[in-house]
């Protein structure tokens, strides 16, 4: 094995899903190497309420100016690669590579390969309203030959409403698990939790067909290129 990369975690957004980013990536690390190895990592973890103000207001240009910004500043602290912690936020993934040498691990193509893997062509997609609504995931999972339904108007507001005013404040309540079963049953064969606090709601044991959680799939990607697995972490490419 080569020397270890330094994984590069923009996060923040929400810190409840960089906590568990941050375990996961130590956990895959402690799994694969043993003994006392851990993840090499530096996080830059935002205020969560300047980037909401801005989805909200749709400044996506100001946000993607900070975020790179911040991007840039985990490669000066020496990150070799950078992950976005946050499927939302990569409606800026072309900003924020544009002004980043090292690649950046888009988390649309760590949830596609393995829904591909998994033999799957038709997957249902949860996320924030912006994720659901937005080209940004949909376009990118689309491009790598998936066809991706997203649930209608009512529940796509339920979703996302349960994102804004639990999941991101670490509050997990068992009527919205029951809430969200519903949605993923009347959805396709499996389901993309393209959120990255979904996974603290909804495990794969909580629904019957299998769940692609975006989190543990972007750890695991940041993971191999860590490693080395596979060759050099590729450079991103981000149309328009
Ligand atoms: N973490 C969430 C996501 O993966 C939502 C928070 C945000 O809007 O960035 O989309």
């Amino acid at each position: 094995m080569g020397p270890v990369r330094t994984i590069g975690l923009l996060g923040g957004m929400s810190w409840e899903s960089s906590a568990l980013y941050y375990r996961l990536l130590n956990e895959a690390v402690r799994e694969r190497l043993g003994g006392l190895h851990s993840a090499r990592c530096v996080l830059l973890s935002v205020d969560f309420a300047e980037i909401e103000r801005l989805q909200v207001a749709g400044d996506w240009d100001r946000a993607g100016e900070l975020l790179a910004a911040d991007a840039r500043s985990l490669q000066a602290a020496g990150a070799d690669l950078v992950l976005l912690c946050t499927n939302t936020m990569h409606v800026v993934a072309g900003a924020v590579t544009a002004g980043l040498d090292v690649p950046l691990l888009h988390i649309g193509d760590s949830t596609a390969e393995a829904v591909t893997a998994a033999g799957l062509g038709r997957i249902g997609l949860l996320g924030t309203r912006y994720t659901m609504e937005q080209p940004f995931l949909l376009d990118r999972l689309s491009a790598a030959g998936l066809e991706v339904v997203v649930p209608d108007q009512a529940d796509r507001d339920l979703v996302h409403r349960v994102i804004f005013e639990e999941l991101v404040l670490g509050v997990v309540r068992e009527e919205s698990r029951t809430a969200y079963r519903e949605v993923v049953a009347r959805g396709a064969q499996g389901v993309v939790l393209g959120c990255t606090e979904i996974e603290l709601l909804l495990g794969p044991d909580d629904v019957d067909v299998p769940t692609f959680p975006t989190t543990a799939l972007h750890v695991a990607a940041a993971v191999r290129a860590a490693l080395g697995e596979g060759g050099p972490p590729a450079p991103t490419t981000i149309d328009g």
